[in-house]
């Protein structure tokens, strides 16, 4: 499979902004200003508390997907805080696992990421995988090291139905938030090395995998980064928050 195979995903991840009226607003923004049949995959990363109230002002909205930023493995408990995979089953179709900041703010190694992502699984969601080297790890030459072991405990292993419902987002940790994108040869040689982990991994299933960029893209980048061969899509932070900006991110992965 190729990526003009591949639905591209553009997934809006909101982190900890808006309140729910304002969710609720931003999200019939991006309902007006998307092109009736958008050939990228839409997906809102909303806050917990916005999932519930999103998705029922989408019922009938086949454009747009509403997922997790995070869940937690247990189903049910004495984990105050929490939410697990299974409270979020009604309220969205995908959840984000390994986040950047999930892993580097919040303790989310590689064994809490994977136990999220198979919660995920069994709760019915699918898992959209966050992995990328830090600035540090890059410039000591780790990248492909740090995105083996990243991919390979987030991924080996799993039924090939399971492997099938996941996406990757490769976001070089450097890159969120900071208004500096990678560059194209290497968001190209870092989505290049995860296709060719996820093939080892599982042949043709591995093939069949999206693997999105994420990391400061921006209505003015879009273009380029998501005109790279292999590039599935985008994983948005800030832009996501401005419905303008994201709809243009939507649009120029159809292109
Ligand atoms: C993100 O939150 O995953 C992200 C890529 O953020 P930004 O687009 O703001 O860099």
């Amino acid at each position: 499979m190729t990526n003009s195979e591949r639905r591209p995903l553009v997934a809006g991840n909101w982190k900890m902004h808006t309140t729910v009226p304002e969710a609720l607003n931003l999200t019939t923004a991006i309902r007006q200003k998307l092109d009736p049949q958008p050939r990228a995959e839409v997906l809102l990363l909303a806050p917990f508390i916005s999932l519930w109230p999103i998705r029922q002002l989408l019922v009938n909205e086949p454009r747009i997907g509403v997922g997790a930023q995070d869940c937690y493995w247990k189903k049910s408990g004495a984990f105050t805080g929490q939410v697990s995979a299974e409270m979020l089953r009604d309220s969205c179709q995908y959840a984000l696992v390994g986040h950047s900041e999930r892993r580097h703010l919040f303790g989310d190694d590689d064994k809490i990421v994977r136990r999220k992502l198979e919660a995920a699984l069994a709760a019915g969601l699918r898992p959209l995988l966050a992995v990328g080297e830090t600035g540090e790890e890059r410039r000591a030459g780790r990248t492909d090291a740090v995105l083996t072991e990243q991919v390979r405990a987030g991924l080996e292993g799993l039924p090939e139905g399971d492997l099938l419902q996941c996406s990757v987002a490769y976001e070089p940790v450097w890159a969120i938030g900071s208004g500096e994108t990678a560059a194209s040869g290497d968001i190209s040689g870092a989505i290049g090395e995860i296709r060719s982990l996820l093939e080892q991994i599982r042949g043709g299933a591995g093939t069949a995998i999206r693997i999105v960029y994420g990391g400061s893209v921006s209505a003015d980048s879009a273009a380029e980064i998501l005109g790279l061969p292999d590039v599935d899509g985008a994983l948005v932070g800030g832009a996501s928050l401005d419905a303008d900006d994201f709809c243009a991110i939507v649009r120029a992965a159809g292109e």
